[in-house]
């Protein structure tokens, strides 16, 4: 028996793959959209944002995609909880059919948005594996509140380790953070604040070499790859800020990608492969915001309309 066809598959629940579906919805498009493609979407994650419009005091990554899936619901999307493993196209009749392939059901479609995000890096030095969870992390707003009153190291010089450093001030009582070069690459902004909070010591040119401890973090040993001198730093816990890897791998070698797996798109998210559009942190970008996201949703969209009413010769010409 066949399966039930949807106009569009959307993988990915963050604002790229929202913003999507609001528009296919309300193109009156039959859409089913993924939401388990864990780790969860990025700006959930975040504490506030303050650089969506229309938002001056900000808003909470939580509550704005909160807002953003309530809207998309209300337009008609229908959002599951799957992993999508493969994705295999069939030509049935004179008509592409995607196959996603998710642990339970296989969901088939006519288009297919791919809007999966990234998760987070790891540093890859030694003890990090062997102390995860056991005072190591790689999320702020998870974990910093078992931080209360403790010395925290953090890594990274990006957007990331600077917003949520300035999130970990609010529990830690001291705060090191820790950029292998002179300086910073976050937002002037956020350096501003980093920089008046008597919290916080940055140590500039500095790399994490080890992380030790027994049962839990004890200690790091810092590198300042500069003069060489190599320090150990009691700490009571060690968040990692460094950066993201695209959600592509369920698509390696059947969809074009960069070096590092972020997916190429034209101006319109097309992919290499007809009928697939990919939006957001997953594609080649050169500024991943949520705003960014929101507007390559938005486009993956109206292409996926246009590609679909080709299909079915329903083009308003
Ligand atoms: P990012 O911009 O790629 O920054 C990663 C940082 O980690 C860089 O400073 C990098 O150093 C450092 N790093 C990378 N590998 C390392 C290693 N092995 N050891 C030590 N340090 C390492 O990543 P991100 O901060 O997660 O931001 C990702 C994207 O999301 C960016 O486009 C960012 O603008 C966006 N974002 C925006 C906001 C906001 O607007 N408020 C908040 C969060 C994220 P180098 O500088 O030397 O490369």
């Amino acid at each position: 028996m066949a399966n039930d066809l949807y106009d569009v598959t959307i993988i990915g629940s963050g604002p790229a793959g929202l913003s999507a579906s609001i528009y296919t919805s309300r193109a009156r498009l039959r859409t089913v959209l993924f939401e388990n493609y864990s780790p969860a979407p990025q700006a959930i994650l975040t504490d506030i944002i303050e650089n969506y419009p229309g938002f001056p005091d900000g808003i909470k990554g939580y509550d704005l995609i909160g807002k953003m899936k309530k809207q998309s619901e209300k337009f008609g999307t229908e959002i599951n909880a799957a992993f999508v493993k493969e994705i295999k196209p069939e030509i049935s009749g004179n008509r592409k059919i995607f196959h996603l392939i998710t642990e339970n059901k296989i969901y088939d479609s006519l288009a297919v948005i791919i809007a999966a995000g990234s998760k987070f890096k790891e540093l890859g030095v030694e003890g990090e594996d062997r102390l995860a969870s056991q005072g190591i992390s790689y999320c702020a707003i998870c974990d910093g509140a078992l931080f209360k009153n403790k010395d925290i190291v953090v890594v990274g010089g990006g957007d990331s380790a600077l917003q949520e450093t300035l999130f970990l001030a609010k529990f830690a009582k001291k705060i090191t953070l820790l950029h292998r070069r002179e300086r910073l690459r976050a937002a002037k902004i956020l350096q501003e604040k980093i920089f008046a909070e008597p919290k916080i010591e940055f140590l500039p040119e500095s790399v994490i070499e080890k992380i030790s401890g027994k049962n839990k973090v004890e200690s790091v040993k810092i590198n300042n790859i500069k003069t060489g001198v190599k320090t150990e730093l009691p700490c009571d816990g060690v968040f990692i800020f460094i950066g993201w890897t695209p959600n592509t791998e369920f698509v390696k070698g059947f969809i074009n990608m960069d070096a590092a797996g972020y997916i190429i798109t034209g101006t319109d998210m097309n992919t290499s492969v007809e009928g697939i559009f990919a939006c957001g942190d997953c594609r080649v970008t050169p500024l991943k915001q949520i705003v960014t996201a929101c507007g390559d949703g938005a486009i993956a969209a109206y292409s996926a309309q246009q590609y679909i009413d080709k299909i079915k010769g329903t083009e308003y010409k």
